[in-house]
């Protein structure tokens, strides 16, 4: 894994594409390099193919960041929590967080919005800072786009346009609103209801305690 990162930083460097035949080449003899690249993921690598990235074909991949230098001595040592996580695991989150990206809603097998790109759900680890100040890390469900991050999106101002027309007049003078003051200001509830969403199952259940449900 160490050399598969120094191999991306030297030779294909931040940004650019590479093939799966060039991987192997670098590595005549080395078994499961792919799997030692997907490794880094756990270390804040960020590696695209072509289901995140269009630009893509089937046989190559983009090294899009890098992430912690796992050649420094110690550096390659899986950090608590952040272990691989089982499959089974991975489906209980999915299954406690609705099986959607808590990040944009989006459901598996749905197409992005701008894209005939449908989504695939994956597990991301979230930083949540407990009420007693403590700091912690629990599984949320995200989609792969939302996890990588960072991928333009293509504007439709066509479909804006057409989907504002469709507005009740109460709809329109509250959204006028917001453009006159170029801010949303967001209520309080829906400001928790924001919050609520986007927070881990298990902080999600400490919520619906406090509130008394189930
Ligand atoms: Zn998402």
């Amino acid at each position: 894994m160490k050399r598969v990162a120094l191999w991306l930083v030297s030779e294909v460097g931040e940004g650019e594409a590479f093939t799966k035949e060039a991987l192997r080449e670098a590595f005549p003899g080395v078994s499961q390099v792919d799997r030692r690249m997907r490794d880094l993921r756990d270390f804040g690598w960020l590696i695209a193919t072509n289901r995140e990235d269009d630009g893509l074909d089937s046989h190559e991949q983009r090294f899009v960041k890098r992430g912690d230098p796992v050649w420094e001595p110690g550096r390659a040592t899986r950090r608590s929590g952040t272990t691989a996580i089982g499959a089974g695991r991975r489906r209980e989150v999915i299954e406690q967080d609705g099986r959607m990206c808590r990040s944009c809603g989006i459901t598996p097998g749905n197409p992005y919005a701008d894209t005939d790109e449908a989504a695939q759900l994956d597990i991301a680890r979230r930083k949540v800072l407990k009420p007693d100040g403590t700091k912690v890390t629990e599984l949320i469900t995200e989609c792969k786009r939302c996890r990588i991050g960072g991928k333009e999106l293509v504007a439709d101002l066509g479909r804006v346009l057409s989907e504002a027309a469709a507005l009740s007049s109460i709809e329109r003078e509250v959204l006028s609103g917001w453009m006159e003051a170029d801010e949303r200001q967001f209520g309080r509830l829906e400001q928790l209801w924001s919050d609520y969403r986007s927070l881990p199952e298990e902080s999600r259940a400490h919520l619906r305690k406090q509130l008394g449900l189930g």
